[in-house]
Order: C-alpha cells, then structure tokens, then sequence
C-alpha cells in the first residue's frame, strides 16, 4: 500500500506556478469542496480503494481552507492530540464538508512508528511474543539490531462502504500455512494501527463489520483465527466516523462508542458560501496553488498539534473540576461510562493544545457540548422508569402476601 505522505515534501518545496484566481480570496476556509470535485470528475468515495494515490490524495484539501465548521474542526484537532479520546462521529447531511475535512488532517497527523513489513511486525511484538511473533525475515533484522518500523506521519486509513469481513480482518497467506506458520495477509484494521480508520456513512456499513471494527477498537487488537491457527493483530486506531441522519440511524451501542459528536451544518452565510465556491473553483484549477496559500498555518498547526500530544500525559484534571463534569452527566442522566472519557480526556486536549497542564473550567465548558450530546437515551430513561413502577408493584403485593398470613 502506498502511502499517500509520500508526497508531502515535495508539494512544500515545488515552486508555484499557474494562474488560480485563488489571490482574490481573502477567506479563511471553505466547505464541501471535495463534494464538489466529485461531483464534477465523476469520482465517488465508492471509487477509491484502500492506497489508491490518487490526483486528490497528493494534494488534499487544507483543512485551514475549510470555511467555517469551528466545531468540526476544533473537534477533529483535539482528537489528534488526544487519541483516548475516543475517536470521533461527524453527523451531517451530504456535501457539508465532512469527508474534505477528515481527508485534510493528512497534513497534520504526527507522527508515529509504523512496521516496515509486510506482515506488521513490531520491536514491542517481541515483548508480548518473543521473536516467534516476528516474520522470520523481521527475526533475522531484529537479531541482527537492525530496525523493524520508522517514523512517519500517520495515515488516514479509509473504509470502503462495501468492505467485506476478509478486506476489515485481513486473510490466511497460503504460502505461510503450507509451512506451518499462520501469516495473515493484514486487514484494513491492522493497517489502521497507530493510525486514523475513517469509515464514511458508518451508519450504512454491515452490522457484522461496524461489530467487529468496534471490538478491535476497543481492545487495540483483534484475533484472526483459520482452523488451528490464531493470529493477533494490533489495531490501536483512532475512530473518524460520518453519518448523514437522513439515511438512517446508528444503533445505541455503535453511537455509545465515538467519543466526539461534531454537527456539520450546510453554510448559511451567503459571503461563506460564495468564498467555499471560490477556493472550490481555485482548488479544481490549481490545488497546489491552494495548498500554498494555508503552508504556513498547516506547519504551525502540525507543530502545535505534536508538542500538544507530548504534553498530555502530564496534563492533570483537578477534583473540583471533574466534579462539575460529573455533576453535569448525572443532570443529563448519560448512563454510559465513556460520557466522562470523553469528556475529560477532551477537557485535557484542550488544555495541552493551549500549553497547560492544568484543565481548567473553560477547557471543560468547550468540550462539554461535543463530548456529550447523542449520549441520552429516552428508551433507557423510561425503561428504568418502568422498571421502579414494578419494584413497587412487586414490593407492595408482597406486603400484602405477608401482611395477610
Ligand atoms: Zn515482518
């Protein structure tokens, strides 16, 4: 598979050329530019399979370049920095913005280790499995002190719509089986590890693949098993969600598991609107020429966004102010858990991304919404509801069982 940051340096160093109209625009974003393209080339996200280097892949669409969206984009920042926060859904009708957005954190992903091999083997395997765990030919590079992975910008791993169970899981290498050995040729989830899994219209996918993504993603592996053989696999991904709520819902427990819920509204600002055209139309004609435009505050960001993720671990969550945090879920009545994870592990990115490492009130006032909105459930609310009405039922005739004897 190739990867799609290959190109990265050469884009910043090639020099500009072409004519784009793009110096007229004096906007800091535009909308649904991809939507647009796609629209015109022809090309649909059905078209793109996993690798697939195309035209638009080398030069993605700058996320700075996306009007407004403050949300969205706030939202997909803070779970670069902080991948505990458990990915991330974002919930719009079509052509709002939302794959150009995701597809544009290409240019600000950090960076991580990521195997040189074709079967995924890492140093840390050694440690959980010994050199058993390794391929032989990474054993060999692993006696010899040589190195296994490198460090390159994550990727962004797209789900094709029509994924099936062997593209999510991976399949048996024939060959490795003949020779006693289980190798299995990685799946999209393996691939995904260390990195961004996007699943465009999660609420369209198979409910046997959203299953088996979700427990992966849970666990940060998963178990392939052919006959005797089991092989496990390692798929610490960050989760980036789409869902378009007008072609159908997400069931409870799929929704429970993203950590973020960002609403991506159509523009309504007639000037947003015409400036969204104008990149659109500049970013058809001249993509690099746009690119260019936002260089600047895509390193400042990608930079930011790196010695933010290095400061999380040391940034601390006051008692007082988890407290406000916990009285809010239980004023919500969000029985889930993941409600406080997301909650607190946002407040924290917030405070990283700001150079502190104290959470304070306003980090927790700015997360609030987008950690916890989709989380009430009415079906749960009066089941229990209905449930208190039967313990009484079942309290009070039992007094009167006893009380007769
Ligand atoms: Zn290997």
């Amino acid at each position: 598979m190739s990867d799609p940051n290959e190109d990265q340096e050469e884009k910043n160093t090639d020099g500009m050329e072409g004519e784009s109209g793009a110096e007229t625009i004096h906007v800091s974003g535009i909308r649904s530019i991809r939507d647009l393209i796609d629209r015109v080339t022809g090309r649909n996200l059905d078209d793109l399979s996993l690798g697939d280097a195309g035209y638009a892949e080398q030069w993605p669409f700058p996320f700075f370049a996306v009007v407004g969206q403050q949300e969205m984009k706030l939202g997909l920042i803070l779970t670069l920095i902080n991948p505990n926060i458990g990915g991330v859904l974002l919930v719009g009708p079509r052509g709002t913005g939302k794959t150009t957005s995701v597809r544009s954190l290409m240019d600000l992903m950090p960076y991580v280790y990521e195997s040189n091999c074709y079967y995924g083997c890492l140093e840390e395997d050694v440690e959980t499995g010994g050199l058993e765990s390794l391929c032989p030919a990474c054993a060999e590079k692993y006696q010899k002190g040589e190195p296994l992975s490198s460090l390159r910008p994550a990727k962004l791993v797209e789900l094709p719509l029509n994924a099936k169970m062997e593209d999510v899981l991976g399949s048996v290498d024939e060959k490795a089986a003949a020779s006693n050995r289980l190798r299995v040729r990685r799946g999209i989830l393996s691939h995904a590890d260390k990195n961004i899994l996007y699943i465009d219209e999660v609420n369209l996918l198979k409910d046997e693949v959203v299953d088996v993504i979700l427990d992966a993603s849970a666990q940060g592996s998963y178990t392939v098993r052919r006959g005797q053989f089991a092989a496990t696999y390692r798929s610490r991904f960050t989760l980036v969600g789409t869902m378009n709520p007008e072609e159908g819902t997400l069931r409870p427990q799929i929704l429970d598991r993203f950590g973020l819920r960002l609403m991506v509204e159509g523009l309504e600002d007639t000037e947003e609107r015409l400036s969204a055209y104008k990149l659109a139309r500049a970013y058809m004609t001249n993509p690099k020429r746009v690119v260019e435009m936002y260089a600047d505050e895509t390193m400042i960001a990608r930079d930011e966004i790196a010695a933010a993720r290095k400061l999380i671990p040391e940034v601390d969550l006051p008692e007082e102010i988890a407290k406000i945090g916990l009285d809010l879920i239980r004023e919500l009545e969000i029985a889930s858990l993941r409600a406080e994870i997301t909650l607190f592990e946002a407040a924290r990115a917030m405070a990283a991304a700001d150079g502190r490492t104290v959470v304070e009130e306003d980090d927790l006032r700015q997360v609030a919404t987008m950690a916890l909105r989709l989380r009430r459930s009415k079906f749960i609310e009066d089941y229990f509801t209905d449930q208190e009405g039967e313990e009484v039922e079942i309290d009070k005739k039992l007094e009167k069982i006893m009380g007769g004897n």
